[in-house]
């Protein structure tokens, strides 16, 4: 089987040929073109960036890829789905003014953002793919209905899943809250008792009749009629309702790999990663810390995994930058070649979700990187 093409541009520029041109040409390059976009609703999935984290993908970007949209006849939008822990992208309504925070308005991005989840991270449809992990993935709506999805990914470390690249960014970041409590969690959700008021909204939503209020107006989950649907989570906005026991990081990213199938199945879809200000943690954090790599490049490719593989390769080739997060614990090393993503997260295992993501039909870990070679004109 020969390997998957991932087509590659490095930072140089001029006056004549800018980044947000280089993105479009490798974009073009890669053959994105060929799919047929007339008509259909077009998602692109990226991460609007946590307020206070600056290290996400700048609007520009997402113009420039939504105007390309357009021009070759599709209905593109802006979409990523609700977290679920509190913070700035919680709900639909704090979600969008977030994203308008960081710039992400309808004249810097040049196209308006659907929430994949809706109001409170309760719209989602379960996509049948007899998962081993899950059965039936929990995906945000918007994208369910969407006919072509477009990842537009910033590559960085992740404290979870080791970095979180193509995979990360639409199996996480597609799935619903109920989806993400199925993904991160190894249990059913747990109450907080010193948070819970009584408010008595988890009560009245859960259609399996599993929580009640106690003599002391606490929820309380009946585990037995429990199924783990997430909902009571997405409801609950006192942090009462919440996740139990996180599961580990090898089954989070199997998990995506079956969570991602889910968001691209049957449906035509393309990836493009920036390996640029390689962080060491996810964008969902109000802050980012000093970045472990020199800017890289910009990557695209049809593969979401030769995607991830191809990142991963180049960060782990490249020097490490001074005082950041590796250098704290290795000062005086020479770490081209090291994996980085290891160094700073030893409980991760990303390598086993990209071969996991292989062995479930997702694409393959073997690529050819192409380089866009013109860089001055
Ligand atoms: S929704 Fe939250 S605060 Fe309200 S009763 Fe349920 S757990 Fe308690
Ligand atoms: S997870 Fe679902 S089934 Fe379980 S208590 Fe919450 S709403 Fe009910």
């Amino acid at each position: 089987m020969s390997k998957s093409k991932v087509y590659f541009t490095d930072l140089r520029t001029s006056p004549s040929l800018n980044l947000l041109k280089k993105m479009e040409r490798i974009v073009t390059l890669a053959g994105m073109e060929s799919i047929d976009f007339k008509k259909q609703f077009v998602a692109i999935k990226i991460h609007f960036g946590e307020p206070g984290n600056l290290a996400f993908i700048r609007p520009n970007y997402a113009a420039r890829m939504a105007n390309m949209i357009r021009s070759l006849g599709g209905k593109p939008f802006l979409t990523d789905s609700n977290t679920l822990y509190s913070g700035g992208r919680s709900n639909a309504v704090d979600h969008i003014r977030s994203a308008m925070e960081n710039g992400f308005n309808p004249i810097s991005a040049q196209c308006d953002i659907i929430i994949a989840d809706g109001l409170k991270g309760t719209d989602c449809r379960e996509i049948p793919i007899n998962g081993k992990y899950c059965k039936a993935p929990k995906i945000g709506v918007a994208v369910a209905d969407a006919d072509i999805i477009i990842s537009m990914n910033h590559f960085k470390g992740h404290e979870q899943t080791g970095f979180g690249g193509a995979l990360k960014n639409l199996g996480m970041g597609c799935a619903s809250v109920a989806g993400k409590l199925e993904l991160h969690s190894a249990s059913k959700p747990v109450i907080d008792e010193e948070n819970c008021t009584g408010c008595n909204v988890c009560v009245k939503h859960c259609r399996h009749d599993a929580i009640l209020l106690n003599a002391n107006r606490k929820a309380e989950i009946d585990y037995d009629r429990c199924v783990g649907c997430g909902q009571c989570v997405a409801l609950c906005q006192h942090s009462a309702a919440v996740l139990g026991e996180d599961d580990t990081s090898e089954r989070l990213n199997y998990k995506i790999a079956e969570y991602t199938k889910a968001v691209l199945k049957d449906k035509p879809h393309f990836h493009v990663s920036f390996i640029m200000n390689v962080s060491p943690e996810c964008d969902c954090w109000n802050h980012n810390d000093a970045a472990l790599v020199p800017d890289i490049g910009i990557a695209a490719s049809f593969d979401p995994v030769a995607l991830d593989k191809a990142c991963a390769d180049m960060v782990i080739s490249a020097p490490v930058l001074p005082n950041n997060r590796i250098t704290d614990t290795h000062p005086h090393e020479h770490l081209e070649g090291c994996d980085k993503f290891r160094l700073i997260h030893p409980d991760t295992e990303w390598k086993k979700g990209l071969e996991y993501a292989e062995k479930i039909g997702l694409g393959m870990q073997e690529y050819e990187l192409v380089p866009l070679l013109v860089h001055n004109k």
